[in-house]
C-alpha cells in the first residue's frame, strides 16, 4: 500500500488525500529515485537505444511532473498558507533538478548517441521528434560549447535571470510608488459605484478619508475609461507611462536593465553561433526566420492601417462634436471609445448575460463538441478538491474511454485569478496498457447565488471555449509518447491555434441559439441583440491591430537589427516604428518600453508576434468550417485528426496544410476584423 497519496499515480490524482505535508518527502523520493535512475542511465553499459534509455528517462520527469503538478495545481486552485509554504519550500529543489538535467553532458551524449544510431530510422515519427526536440534544446542550452564559452554563457543565463526578475520587480515597485487621493466626489464623476468603493476602502486602509486611485489596472483602467475629470485622466496616464523610467526614483529606471539584456541576448545568440537574438527564438518556432515575422507584421500593418486612420477619425469628431475634447489625447481614447461605444451599441453586458447561464452553456459547447469531434461527454465522479469542481468523461460512441476533464468553474478566495488549462495525466501507450488523458479547466466565473444559475457574459463564454479548445488538443491526442503528445512540443507560435479557433463558434448564430436561455423566460438569445453584438465586434479593431503590431516590431526589431552599440537607442526605435504604424499621437514623455514586461520580464523576447501569428492559423483554420457548415462532421473529424490528435509529433505547418489543404493565408483573419479590402 502506499502510503503517501502523491506518490499514488496508477489511477487519477489522489486530490482528496493529499495535505501540504505530504509534498516534502514525495517530492524528495521522486529526486532521489530520478537521480538514481539518471547515473545508472549514462553508464556506458546502458544502450543509447528507445527502450533501455529515452523511455525510462521520460518516465521517471513524467512521475516528477505529475506528482509537482499536483502541489501546483493545488497551490493555484486551494490556496492556503500551509500549502503555499509546502510550495515555496520544495520549488528551488524541483528548479535545481531541472537545471542539472539540462547541463548534464552525458545524457545529451547518450540523446546524439541514439540520433546516430541505426535503430533512430525506424522509430516512429513521433519518438523522432522527441529525440530531435532534446538535442535542439541541449545546443540551445550551451551543451555543444568550448569551456571557456560555457562558462561565459553560464554567465549571461544567470545575469539575464535576474536582470529580468528586476524587470519585473522594478515595475512593481514603481507601480506601487504613486498613488492620489481624490478628497472631492466631483471630481470622480463617471467613475463606477464599486470601483469608489474600492478606492474609499483603500483611502481608509490609510487612515484618511477621500478615494484612493493607485496604477494597478483594476484602479486604473475604470478611471481612465469613465472619469469625465480630464486633468486627473492626464495625471494618471501621464504617471503609468512614466513608470520605472528615469523621470521617476532612479533606483527603479528600467532603462538600464532593457540596455544590458539587449547586449547579453546578442551575445548569447553569438555564443551559439547566430548573428542575432531573433533568429535563436526562432529555431523552436513554427516562423522560419525573423525576416519571414517581420514582413508578416508589415504586411498586416498595411492592409489594418486604413481602417485603424478610419476608427480614429471618427473617434477624434466624435470627441470634438459630443464631448468637447478640440483634440484628442492618449489619456482621452479610453474615455472617448467607451462613450461612443455606449452610444453606437445600445446594450450592455448586463442584458446579454440573462441568456448565459452555465449549464446551458456548457451543454451546448458539449453538444457542438461532440458533433464535430464524434465524442460522447457525459457527467463523471471522481475525487476532487473542491465540491464545486464538475468531472466529465469523454468516451467514443461506444462508450469506450478517450479522457476526462475537470471543470472548477467558480471564482473563490483561495484561487488565482484568469483561466487556464493544465494536464494533470497525459496520454501514453506502454507495453499493453493505454493511460487516458486527464485535463484540469480552471475559470473564475461568478458562482450561482440564491438559488440563480451562474451567468456568463459573452466575453467569458469565449473564455470557456477557449481554454476548452487547449483542452481538446490534450485531450483528444492519439500520439503514444509523452514528449509529443497533446500541447507538448508544439511550436510556442502555433500552440493558440487550437484554443483561439474555438472562439470562432461563439459567434455562430446556429451555434449561440442552441447554448442560450434566458435566466427567467428561458427564451434564446434574441436575433436582434445577437444583431447588436455583432455590430460591435469590431469596433476598434483597426486601432487594436496596429497597437499589437507596434509591440511586435518593436520587439522584434530590437532583438534582431538593433545594434546596442551603435547611436540610436530603444526609444528611438519605438519611435521610428510608431511614426509608421501608430494612429494615436504619443506624448513625447511615454516611456512604454520600460513596463513592457512580457519582453523584458523573459517569455516573450523576440516572440510577442505570436499572438497574431496564431491568430492567422485559427481564423484560417476556422474559414473551412464557415465554407462547409459549422456543424460539419467531415470537416470536424479532419481537424481532429489532422491538427488535434497529432500534438506535436509533427510541424505544426504541416498539420495545418494537411487540414486545409494548402499553406495559411490572412485573408479570414482580415474579414473576420472587418477589414475586408
Ligand atoms: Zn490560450
Amino acid at each position: 500500500m502506499i502510503e503517501n497519496p502523491l506518490l499514488d499515480l496508477a489511477g487519477l490524482p489522489r486530490y482528496g488525500l493529499i495535505r501540504p505535508e505530504h509534498v516534502a518527502p514525495a517530492i524528495d523520493e521522486l529526486l532521489a529515485q530520478n537521480r538514481t535512475l539518471i547515473a545508472k542511465l549514462i553508464s556506458p553499459s546502458v544502450q543509447p537505444s528507445w527502450d533501455e534509455f529515452a523511455e525510462p528517462m521520460e518516465n521517471a520527469n513524467e512521475r516528477l511532473t505529475r506528482a509537482w503538478g499536483a502541489v501546483a495545481h493545488l497551490h493555484a486552485v486551494d490556496d492556503n498558507a500551509a500549502m503555499r509554504g509546502a510550495y515555496n519550500a520544495n520549488l528551488p529543489k524541483v528548479t535545481r533538478y531541472y537545471t542539472e538535467l539540462a547541463q548534464n553532458l552525458d545524457l545529451y551524449g547518450k540523446f546524439k548517441a541514439l540520433r546516430a544510431s541505426e535503430e533512430f530510422a525506424r522509430l516512429s515519427g513521433a519518438r523522432r521528434k522527441i529525440v530531435d526536440n532534446s538535442l535542439r534544446d541541449y545546443r540551445l542550452g550551451g551543451a555543444e560549447l568550448a569551456a571557456e564559452k560555457k562558462r561565459r554563457f553560464a554567465e549571461i543565463q544567470e545575469e539575464l535571470a535576474a536582470l529580468e526578475a528586476k524587470f519585473s520587480e522594478n515595475l512593481l515597485d514603481a507601480t506601487n510608488a504613486f498613488s492620489e487621493t481624490v478628497v472631492d466626489r466631483t471630481d470622480l464623476l463617471g467613475v463606477p459605484e464599486d470601483v469608489l468603493r474600492a478606492a474609499e476602502d483603500a483611502a481608509h486602509r490609510d487612515g484618511r478619508k477621500g478615494w484612493k486611485l493607485t496604477l494597478h489596472a483594476p484602479s486604473y483602467g475604470p478611471v481612465m475609461q469613465y472619469a469625465e475629470n480630464r486633468t486627473l485622466r492626464e495625471r494618471l496616464y501621464r504617471a503609468h507611462v512614466t513608470r520605472a523610467s528615469e523621470f521617476g526614483k532612479p533606483d527603479l529606471d528600467n532603462s538600464s536593465v532593457i540596455d544590458r539584456e539587449l547586449r547579453l541576448r546578442r551575445e548569447k545568440a553569438r555564443l551559439l553561433g547566430y548573428r542575432t537574438f531573433a533568429q535563436v527564438s526562432m529555431v523552436p518556432k513554427m516562423a522560419d526566420s525573423p525576416e519571414a515575422v517581420l514582413a508578416f507584421l508589415e504586411d498586416l500593418a498595411r492592409r489594418a492601417l486604413p481602417y485603424a486612420r478610419r476608427d480614429y477619425a471618427e473617434l477624434s469628431e466624435f470627441a470634438s462634436r459630443e464631448l468637447g475634447v478640440p483634440k484628442l489625447e492618449a489619456w482621452d481614447i479610453a474615455f472617448a471609445s467607451e462613450k461612443l461605444r455606449a452610444r453606437r451599441y445600445s446594450f450592455s453586458d448586463q442584458e446579454v448575460k440573462q441568456y448565459f447561464p452555465e449549464h446551458k452553456v456548457l451543454q451546448g459547447m458539449f453538444r457542438l463538441v461532440e458533433t464535430l469531434y464524434g465524442v460522447r461527454i457525459v457527467p463523471d465522479a471522481a475525487e476532487t478538491w473542491h465540491p464545486d469542481v464538475k468531472v466529465f468523461r469523454i468516451t467514443d460512441p461506444r462508450g469506450a474511454l478517450i479522457g476526462r476533464l475537470f471543470l472548477d468553474p467558480y471564482s473563490r478566495e483561495t484561487k488565482r485569478g484568469g483561466a487556464w488549462m493544465d494536464e494533470a495525466i497525459t496520454r501514453q501507450r506502454t507495453k499493453g496498457s493505454l493511460l487516458a488523458p486527464v485535463a484540469h479547466l480552471v475559470c473564475n466565473f461568478p458562482a450561482p447565488v440564491g438559488g440563480r444559475p451562474s451567468l456568463l457574459t459573452h466575453d467569458e463564454v469565449m473564455t470557456l471555449f477557449h481554454e476548452f479548445g487547449h483542452g481538446l488538443h490534450h485531450l483528444l491526442s492519439q500520439v503514444d509518447d509523452l514528449g509529443v503528445s497533446g500541447i507538448r512540443g508544439v511550436e510556442w507560435d502555433a500552440i493558440e491555434l487550437p484554443s483561439q479557433f474555438m472562439e470562432n463558434f461563439c459567434w455562430e448564430w446556429d451555434v449561440l441559439t442552441g447554448m442560450t436561455a434566458h435566466a427567467e423566460s428561458a427564451a434564446p438569445l434574441p436575433r436582434a441583440l445577437f444583431d447588436k453584438m455583432l455590430a460591435a465586434k469590431n469596433f476598434q479593431s483597426g486601432m487594436q491591430t496596429v497597437r499589437q503590431i507596434e509591440f511586435a516590431l518593436v520587439d522584434m526589431h530590437l532583438h534582431h537589427d538593433y545594434d546596442p552599440e551603435g547611436a540610436k537607442t530603444p526609444l528611438e526605435v519605438l519611435k521610428e516604428i510608431r511614426s509608421r504604424v501608430a494612429v494615436v499621437v504619443t506624448p513625447e514623455y511615454n516611456r512604454f518600453l520600460n513596463n513592457f514586461s512580457h519582453v523584458f520580464s523573459g517569455a516573450y523576447a523576440a516572440g510577442y508576434y505570436s499572438y497574431k501569428w496564431a491568430e492567422v492559423l485559427s481564423a484560417d483554420a476556422y474559414s473551412l468550417f464557415e465554407e462547409n457548415g459549422v456543424f460539419d462532421e467531415r470537416t470536424g473529424a479532419r481537424f481532429r485528426d489532422e491538427v488535434l490528435a497529432v500534438g506535436g509529433s509533427r510541424p505544426a505547418i504541416e498539420s495545418f496544410t494537411a487540414f486545409r489543404g494548402r499553406g495559411p493565408t490572412i485573408d479570414a483573419l482580415l474579414r473576420h476584423n472587418g477589414m475586408i479590402a
